[in-house]
């Protein structure tokens, strides 16, 4: 196995039996992530949701079907990018994640980030965007998500320059259908990165 490979079946067999947290008693399956090793672009969602924690995969429920659609809309294979979420397992009834456990789950996504080495990283929503700002020294720049979705923020990392956009939670069109049409402008620009 390819040392990527290996990296990243390390962390999964972690998360699987990860209890640093409360969240493992309530998940029947832990979702990790998925999509191709080599992104350019990498999605960070919140949390699985009930489909999720059903399945292990990420973003396959209806929030899903509107990150798929909006993919789709802008040329973009579900299968070239990778999709994976701030908390590994669900929160009870699909609450806000805690401080608490976006402080210890976070290892995991921040070697994922690590070892696939993105050009280019999306946040679906508030809670991933504010972590991520955060880590890549954009603190300043954090604004609520209803004014800098689809803005292209960068930062100097050991491993070079990355670009965060954040973007809306692809959720929000779930309830409010005029959305859509929100994410897919945002997502036009980041066919240029693929
Ligand atoms: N919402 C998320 O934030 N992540 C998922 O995987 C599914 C729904
Ligand atoms: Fe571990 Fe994260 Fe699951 Fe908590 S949410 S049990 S830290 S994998």
């Amino acid at each position: 196995m390819e040392d990527l490979e290996k990296d990243l079946k390390k962390i999964k067999d972690e998360v699987v039996s990860c209890k640093k947290c409360s969240l493992y008693k309530g998940r029947y399956l832990p979702v990790i992530g998925e999509g191709s090793h080599q992104a350019k672009i990498m999605f960070i969602g919140e949390a699985p949701g009930a489909q999720e924690d059903k399945t292990g995969r990420p973003f396959c429920g209806a929030a899903g079907r509107i990150l798929d659609e909006t993919l789709e809309s802008v040329g973009i294979k579900r299968k070239e990018v990778y999709i994976c979420n701030l908390l590994k397992c669900r929160p009870p009834g699909n609450r806000d994640p805690q401080e608490e456990e976006i402080n210890v789950c976070t290892s995991y996504l921040e070697r994922q980030i690590k070892f696939i080495n993105p050009k280019v990283i999306c946040p679906l929503g508030r809670h991933s965007m504010k972590f991520l700002m955060e880590k890549f020294g954009l603190r300043d720049a954090i604004e609520p998500i209803s004014k800098i979705h689809g803005k292209v923020f960068e930062s100097n990392t050991l491993f070079g320059l990355i670009k965060i956009i954040p973007l809306y939670h692809p959720a929000v069109a779930t309830y409010n259908p005029n959305m859509k049409e929100v994410l897919k402008k945002d997502f036009k620009i980041l066919k240029k990165f693929t």
